[in-house]
């Protein structure tokens, strides 16, 4: 799902934007500035009466004594402001502060000095006026006096800038890729613009022939909507491709954009159901406002189960208020523009049978394309794409690579083919070949191979047999896959493996799935029968049997006593419900019968191991020997397989090259 290297995602709502803004910027600033400077000017103004500084000698000694001192202030406990009194300020000593810088009459005050402490100012003022008369005493004032001017240095300026640093964040966020805490409601769609999209077309989409049959008319309208609206026809608004991860559902809609030439929004649904509340509903109408900008458009909404998931669903009454308000949005917007304006909504999922209902209704997401598995000729197309760009070995075969990579979806085979590539790499073949794909193939199935694990000889032997036991009994039972080889070097998390050809096959009979859990339960009889002990190393043999039974019974009516009876839910509604559909005897009755058929194919297992002890040893031997064997070792051990697989190996070797 990632972009394509030559598209470019950008926010929409840029183009010319970010240069307004800038400018009502600056026009604030000259505004504080403005601000500022007033308030320096009324500032100056109102303390221009020239005050000088003086000492307390000079204050004694020339004012006190002389009977001119009016009041003394004194200033928050240290400084002290001395009043003239008004007859005095003639004198020529006092001339200096009678007026102030307007000649004016200067009301005070006149002079400053600083003080130690009020209490050592008082002492002295006391001292100093002994010899006065009581009314000729210094009237002294306390007064509290908050700097104002510095105040607002120290305190507004760092506010100031706060603000201005905020509001440039909040201008940046609109910005190219910006994405911030202002930009919760924002919807995070990607863009694919025209100029810039994603050149993918329908060459790049191997297979899915049905699907682009369906979208052509789509294409078709966003490249000519008129042909359409001329004759009152209605395109659909939404369209969900659904089914498995990585079959090309978001390769098929840069395809449309890409054959239509229009540009596409991309989104995930789980972009919408964000930890804030309310973000995913206005992220929903963001999207769809970009979009009426840019249509003709596509809207790709990936993952759309993220949103719509059935509401009827949740167990959980009230724990998902933000998810539906999110897809009520979703439905609103979807209703709200009419049929012909350019849009259509693709959405994903590989959950179509829990998707609600109302997401699913006319004039919503009503035309359904579903995308499965690449069937073998399919998947041998998406081989030849992707193989396109690598170095190869003249006659690669197709068929083969095709053949060996069942279940394998367009995504797994565009990995394979890149793996391979990587291993050729680092052997420094000048091309890749077969078996680098062959390698590639085993490391994507079981993992890398961990040749030094080390594992003691007494182990190592009962793996040995218990290969060897899935490989006899898969080799003996007609209903089986056929065999491609066996080995018992350590892989990803498993000891040993089998290798299978698998059928390509839309039904399966009773007898294949019980064959098949023969072939599963294998490995554990032969430590059984050839041991008499049975180990750990069957767990996912006996998960896959468990869960294979289990379906047999209660999901495919394949079995006697339950009879033609399914507790399959396709929508899905029942999914983490408390609630069983059967009743606590069916379920004793389930279990019952799942035991009883284990136990009976293992029975059955077992005595075929038993019947060819011989054969199982002389393969555990040869793997101990080889670690790998393959299908040709094997046959000279226990022979043909059964008559009914010929015609089945006859169609296998058909699709694997004579050189295999
Ligand atoms: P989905 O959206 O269904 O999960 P994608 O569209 O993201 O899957 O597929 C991932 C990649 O797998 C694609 O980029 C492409 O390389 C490859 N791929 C998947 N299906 C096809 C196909 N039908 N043809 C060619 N390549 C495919
Ligand atoms: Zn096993």
């Amino acid at each position: 799902m990632a972009n394509t290297k030559n598209s470019k995602g950008f926010s929409l709502n840029e183009p010319g934007g970010p240069a307004q803004p800038q400018k009502g910027g600056r026009h604030i600033l000259w505004i504080y500035a403005a601000i500022l400077m007033a308030i320096g000017i009324f500032y100056f103004i109102t303390n221009s009466g020239s005050v000088k500084t003086i000492t307390w000698q000079q204050f004694e000694q020339t004012m006190l004594k002389n009977h001119d001192v009016a009041k003394v202030d004194i200033i928050n406990g240290e400084q002290a402001e001395v009043y003239i009194k008004p007859e005095k300020l003639k004198l020529d000593q006092y001339k200096d502060v009678a007026t102030t810088s307007f000649k004016l009459t200067n009301p005070g005050p006149h002079f400053q000095f600083s003080i130690g402490s009020s209490e050592s100012f008082d002492r002295k003022l006391d001292e100093a006026q002994k010899s006065f008369a009581e009314g000729d005493k210094v009237a002294v004032n306390y007064i509290k006096k908050s700097n104002w001017f510095a105040a607002i240095l120290i305190y507004g300026i760092p506010l100031i800038f706060i603000f201005i640093f905020f509001r440039m964040m909040s201008k940046q966020t609109s910005g190219p890729g910006g994405s911030s805490i202002f930009n919760f409601g924002k919807s995070t769609a990607t863009l694919m613009d025209k100029e810039n999209r994603s050149n993918i077309t329908f060459e790049d989409v191997a297979g899915l022939e049905d699907a682009k049959v369906e979208v052509q008319e789509i294409i078709e309208f966003l490249k000519e909507p008129e042909n359409y609206t001329r004759l009152g026809a209605k395109i659909p608004k939404g369209v969900l491709l659904a089914g498995p991860t990585g079959t090309g559902k978001t390769l098929l809609v840069k395809a449309m954009a890409g054959e239509a030439k229009v540009p596409f929004l991309y989104l995930s649904g789980s972009e919408f159901v964000e930890m804030f509340v309310g973000v995913g509903a206005s992220r929903v109408r963001d999207l769809f406002h970009k979009a009426k900008q840019i249509a003709p458009c596509i809207v790709f909404i990936d993952e759309i189960d993220a949103v719509g998931r059935s509401r009827a669903s949740q167990v959980y009454a009230g724990a998902n208020d933000e998810r539906e308000s999110t897809l009520n949005q979703l439905l609103t917007e979807m209703d709200g523009f009419e049929n012909n304006t350019g849009i259509i909504v693709v959405a994903a999922t590989n959950r179509a049978d829990i998707l609600d209902s109302a997401l699913l209704r006319p004039g919503r997401f009503d035309r359904h394309i579903y995308l499965d598995l690449p069937n073998l000729n399919e998947r041998k197309a998406i081989f030849k794409v992707h193989l396109r760009p690598l170095i190869l070995e003249p006659n690669l075969d197709l068929g083969f690579l095709a053949a060996q990579t069942p279940g394998f979806s367009g995504a797994d085979i565009a990995n394979l083919c890149n793996e391979a590539a990587l291993i050729a790499a680092r052997e420094k073949k000048s091309k890749v070949d077969k078996p680098d794909f062959i390698n590639a193939i085993d490391r994507i199935i079981a993992g890398t191979e961990h040749k030094n694990r080390i594992i003691s000889p007494r182990e190592k032997k009962i793996i040995a047999y218990h290969e060897a036991g899935h490989a006899t009994i898969s080799w003996l039972l007609k209903n089986v896959d056929p065999l491609m080889k066996v080995s018992i070097i350590p892989r990803g998390k498993s000891l040993g493996a089998a290798w299978y050809l698998p059928e390509e096959r839309q039904i399966r009979t009773t007898a294949q799935f019980t064959d098949m859990l023969c072939a599963s339960l294998g490995g554990r009889a032969a430590e059984d029968v050839t041991f008499g002990e049975i180990s750990s190393g069957a767990l996912d043999d006996l998960e896959k049997v468990t869960r294979e039974a289990y379906t047999m019974v209660a999901y495919y009516g394949l079995n006697k006593t339950l009879g033609n009876i399914s507790y399959f839910d396709s929508t899905g509604r029942s999914e983490g419900a408390f609630q069983k559909p059967f009743s606590e005897e069916t379920g004793k009755l389930i279990d019952e019968e799942v035991r009883k058929l284990v136990n009976e194919t293992y029975e059955r297992t077992k005595n075929i191991l038993v019947q060819n002890k011989e054969s199982l040893k002389k393969l555990a031997e040869l793997l101990l020997e080889k670690e790998v064997v393959f299908k040709e070792d094997i046959e000279k051990i226990l022979g043909k397989r059964p008559e009914a697989d010929v015609e089945m190996i006859n169609k296998a070797a058909e699709t694997i090259s004579p050189a295999a």
